[in-house]
């Protein structure tokens, strides 16, 4: 009877799924993301060494100051418009896991990235119990293009692991130039400046934000949405970001 049930759990699509990538992964090596060493299957992304060299950070940042805040109910300047939650810094391995999220259409690297931003939000004791989870927006024909947008998947996950609600709280109303093109902080809170509208459908009065996105550079991008929040009467923004950049 044992023999039925096995035969059952081998027709399973998982066991499908598992078996399509070992004959991929015998075709096709499997290497680290980051270096390039072999690794034992496509779906682990990064060898053991690059995995070890991601260094999970346990504070919040000001965006004023730029000071470490050891406790997020307590920030530095209360007049910033959001507090900068980055799960890690943006040096290897983590450049390679960035690029794959967002360029490579590997959308299973979001499982490692979304692992590290939970990660990052229970040590740096991010209180997520009334909180709602917004991903930043990409603009609607940017995410056409893209055919995904990887903050969404980031934060749709943090919302399924701490059991709360995804909400689609703003929209991208301009299309601004990738921040990425642009070196000087200055250009890049001109670029995004006005941005981001609120969904009227979503009510985010007196809530507590965790605003997800992939990287943080200048904080331009979560500046503005965050103003956008706020404006509808957010109590409170988090930014949480898997990286943040020089
Ligand atoms: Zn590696
Ligand atoms: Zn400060």
């Amino acid at each position: 009877m044992t023999m039925g049930n096995r035969a059952i759990h081998n027709d399973s699509p998982l066991f499908l799924k598992r078996a399509a990538e070992k004959i991929a992964d015998a075709f096709f090596p499997p290497r680290c993301i980051a270096c390039g060493h072999a690794i034992a299957h496509q779906r682990a992304f990064l060898c053991a060494a690059c995995f070890d060299a991601i260094e999970l950070n346990s504070a919040c940042y000001c965006p004023i100051c730029l000071g470490r805040i050891g406790d997020p109910r307590h920030p530095c300047h209360r007049n910033a418009d959001y507090l900068l939650a980055p799960a890690t810094f943006y040096k290897d391995p983590v450049p390679a896991i960035i690029h794959c999220l967002k360029y490579q259409k590997l959308i299973g690297v979001s499982t490692l990235a979304s692992a590290l931003l939970i990660a990052h939000l229970n040590r740096a004791a991010v209180p997520p119990d009334q909180c709602l989870f917004v991903p930043i927006p990409l603009h609607p024909s940017r995410e056409r293009e893209r055919g995904f947008n990887q903050a969404f998947l980031l934060a749709q996950s943090c919302a399924n692991y701490f059991n709360r609600p995804l909400a689609d709280a703003l929209t991208r109303i301009v299309k601004t130039k990738q921040q990425a093109s642009l070196r000087d902080a200055m250009q890049r809170h001109t670029n995004v400046a006005g941005a981001f509208t609120l969904n009227p459908s979503v009510s985010v009065r007196g809530a507590t934000i965790i605003l997800v996105d992939d990287v943080s550079t200048s904080g331009a991008t979560l500046g503005a949405a965050a103003r956008a929040l706020r404006a509808g009467g957010a109590r409170r923004v988090i930014g949480a970001v898997i990286a943040k950049a020089q």
